[in-house]
């Protein structure tokens, strides 16, 4: 053979090589992790809360990939990352990963968004639960951080719960195994999920038993979220202050006083010490400033 077939033939099998390896991995025979990084739902498809704790996404259809198919049982959660948040929580649930012990306290795990609220409106009160992202009847993890969300009451029973039950009572009729994958869904640098994506597909019968792909709501009926840094208040009432208001005060930068805007000492100043500030009254008195005795600002 002459040399330049030669090197024709060696490209054209690299090629082939290539084309094979790629096609294996697209659809998801080798280097497929099993954890995912981004959840798949995107927030600006999903309708807003109406008092539904949940919509099917993509038909109601699981979107695990064939390589992800097996009878092995496994868990697998994702690191926290730089703000502190859960990600993706995945699973091949089998009856060996089920809890055979009592659930042990998990009130010392702050996950992110924590803030600690009662309303008589909420079924026991507090607003927010610890919410496993794989609940407990399934792989049996007490205080594993990387598995508990800030959720409301509302999304933890009336959204996930259901959910859970129904994967626990197929795997233990059948002792069949269901791949199991829960995203929490975070608008930006929120610290509290929006809300989660459940996905579940049987193994062994090929999602007949169990088969779903919704999106569950971190809402609470009556209670407004402000899902930045988890703080709530009543639907309807006005939302909490959180710091000292900003008022307007006129400086004067030699005799280190401060004036409101209408005293006479703040109009009668040397230009060249007068300065004008907006901000905090106690910022003001921390640079070293001292109220006027006339206009007591
Ligand atoms: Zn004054």
């Amino acid at each position: 053979m002459k040399k330049k077939n030669r090197t024709i033939l060696a490209l054209a099998v690299l090629l082939v090589l290539l084309a094979g390896a790629w096609y294996l991995r697209s659809a998801g025979y080798v280097g497929q992790e099993p954890v995912q990084t981004s959840a798949a739902v995107d927030l600006e498809n999903v309708p807003p809360f109406s008092g539904e704790p949940y919509v099917a996404v993509n038909n109601n259809v699981p979107s695990f990939l064939p390589g992800e198919l097996t009878t092995s049982s496994y868990e697998v959660y994702s690191p926290l990352d730089d703000l502190g948040r859960c990600g993706v929580a995945s699973a091949c649930v089998g009856v060996d990963l089920m809890p055979t012990e009592e659930r042990e306290s998990i009130g010392q795990v702050k996950p992110s968004g924590w803030q600690t609220v009662k309303y008589d409106c909420v079924d026991g009160k507090y607003l927010y639960n610890r919410c496993h992202l794989i609940g407990f009847q399934l792989t049996g993890e007490n205080a594993n951080k990387q598995n508990l969300i800030t959720g409301t009451r509302y999304m933890n029973v009336e959204g996930m719960l259901p959910f859970e039950n129904m994967v626990t009572d197929y795997v233990k009729e059948t002792e069949n195994h269901v791949l199991y994958r829960v995203s929490p869904v975070y608008d930006g640098d929120d610290l509290v999920a929006r809300g989660v994506q459940m996905e579940a597909l049987s193994v062994e019968d090929e999602g007949e038993g169990v088969s779903f792909n919704v999106y569950v709501y971190n809402s609470q009926p009556g209670v407004e979220i402000d899902y930045a840094t988890g703080e709530s208040w009543l639907e309807g009432e006005a939302r909490p202050e959180e710091d000292e208001p900003e008022v307007s005060y006129i400086l004067n930068t030699s005799s280190k006083k401060f004036h409101l805007p209408t005293c006479s000492g703040a109009s009668s100043m040397k230009k060249e010490n007068r300065e004008e500030y907006t901000g905090s009254r106690e910022d003001l008195i921390a640079q070293g400033y001292e109220p006027c005795g006339t206009c007591k600002p």
